[in-house]
């Protein structure tokens, strides 16, 4: 799985810069891999995380930025959200039907969301605004829905 040999390469200091790409919606190259350019500006803070920046628009964004569900086409908030609504609606299918998301894409983003706990911990507490124990539950049911 392609998403699991990229957090691999995250964690060491080689960077494949292919698979990177601009966030910022007006430049020319925004969402496209493969450009060239993608450079490290810098490292930062605890985790050493890198600091890129696009040579075409000149700005900035972290290698953290976007790479929990990297892989797929739907945007990390919308996931997040969805994944954040199971302690309400009590089971995936209760949250597919809330959202119109499959049932099994639901549960594939629930694997991955698992591969990268500490980020999407972080994403529920800071760009959520969710309390801990809200976000202990939603583990918690993210955990029960592996034996489903
Ligand atoms: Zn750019």
């Amino acid at each position: 799985m392609n998403l699991l040999l990229f957090g691999g390469i995250l964690i060491t200091s080689e960077i494949d810069f292919s698979q990177f790409f601009c966030w910022n919606k007006d430049c020319t190259d925004y969402g496209i891999k493969n450009q060239g350019n993608i450079v490290l500006k810098e490292r930062y803070g605890k985790n050493n995380h890198a600091l890129f920046k696009c040579k075409t628009c000149k700005k900035c964004f972290s290698e953290t930025k976007g790479t929990i569900f990297f892989e797929l086409n739907t945007p990390d908030e919308e996931v997040l959200r969805t994944i954040a609504m199971l302690p309400e609606k009590g089971s995936i299918r209760g949250v597919a039907r809330a959202t119109g998301h499959s049932k099994d894409t639901i549960c594939r983003w629930l694997e991955i969301a698992g591969t990268h706990a500490e980020e999407v911990t972080t994403y529920f507490l800071k760009n959520l605004n969710l309390t801990r124990v809200e976000v202990d539950e939603i583990w918690s049911y993210i955990k029960k829905s592996k034996k489903m």
